[in-house]
């Protein structure tokens, strides 16, 4: 059944509709915004090794509002130092969204932007082929992984980058949020094979723990209104639809089966809460991790 349902992520327009609804509708950045600011100093004031100049690599950075938080916690931290920002980021559309923001802003002239056009195995690729031997003080996956074909060898690739004191940072959905029910449960109809998809911090733990690697894990507690999944020909209802199952078109293009499935797992109080009436994915379904060089 998979093999007639097509990945969101392949139809970047609609991925980014999707996308930006789904904002609107959670408190995704807010939380993150929380994160940042309250959690995330600490961790950045042990980078650097005293160095007057960092190298960061933002990788599927989207339109750069996290980024951009980040880096000014960075500043913050580490005031007079120069930053090299590479960002790795496959939507030109985000990358163009991503200039605009930085043109607006003022008080960036520490961070030389390096834009890179391409997905994260594109520029790992680009980066063996340049041989280049520079290391990375701070690198971040927000909410990436899932459009990867191998999350594992992309994380080991990453943190073979890491410098002395070095910290990757990984954002991705918990196992053990509603969207890991959902995902574990349609995992076979839902996951294209070419991706990992379905991935989560789960997953990213077992890995880690498998190979002894030290890493800090954060529970980041967002919502999402899912009400207007519920109404039949809703076009938001059906573009979050597309952003939960990850499935472009999913109202029309899955199974009626999968579909009742899929929206009566939705309705389920394990993956979701009512409160005035709006169905509530519960929280926390972010989790969030810190990996750590030795
Ligand atoms: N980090 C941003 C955007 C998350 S959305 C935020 O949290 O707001 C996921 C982003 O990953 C999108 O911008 C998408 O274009 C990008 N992406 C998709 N496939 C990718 C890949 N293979 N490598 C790197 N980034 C990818």
């Amino acid at each position: 059944m998979a093999s007639s349902l097509k990945s969101l992520v392949n139809d970047d327009d609609r991925y980014q509709k999707s996308f930006q609804l789904f904002l609107e509708r959670s408190s995704e950045h807010q939380c993150m915004r929380d994160f940042i600011h309250n959690k995330l100093p600490d961790i950045l004031a042990s980078i650097g090794d005293g160095k007057s100049h960092l190298n960061v690599i933002g990788v599927g950075s989207g339109a750069g509002e996290i980024d951009l938080e980040m880096l000014s916690e960075l500043h913050k931290k580490h005031p007079g130092v120069t930053v090299d920002n590479e960002v790795v980021e496959p939507s030109r559309q985000q990358l163009y969204n991503y200039k605009v923001l930085v043109s607006q802003k003022p008080d960036l002239d520490y961070i030389k932007f390096n834009w890179n056009t391409m997905t994260a195995s594109e520029f790992e690729e680009h980066w063996k082929a340049e041989k280049a031997t520079k290391k990375v003080d701070f690198i971040h996956m927000i909410q990436m992984l899932y459009y990867v074909k191998d999350p594992e060898a992309t994380v080991r690739f990453f943190q073979g980058l890491l410098g002395k004191n070095g910290k990757l940072l990984i954002i991705l959905v918990s196992g053990k949020s509603g969207w890991g029910k959902l995902w574990r449960t349609y995992r076979a109809q839902l996951c294209q094979p070419d991706i990992s998809q379905c991935v989560t911090t789960g997953d990213i733990k077992s890995f880690l723990d498998s190979k002894g690697v030290r890493y800090q894990s954060y529970e980041l507690p967002s919502q999402m209104d899912i009400t207007e999944c519920f109404t039949e020909g809703d076009e938001k209802g059906e573009l979050l639809l597309d952003f939960l199952t990850e499935v472009l078109d999913f109202s029309n293009t899955a199974s009626p089966e999968l579909r009742a499935g899929v929206l009566e797992m939705l309705r389920h109080p394990d993956c979701s809460v009512e409160s005035n009436e709006k169905m509530l994915k519960p929280s926390p379904f972010v989790e969030e991790k810190r990996n750590t060089t030795t």
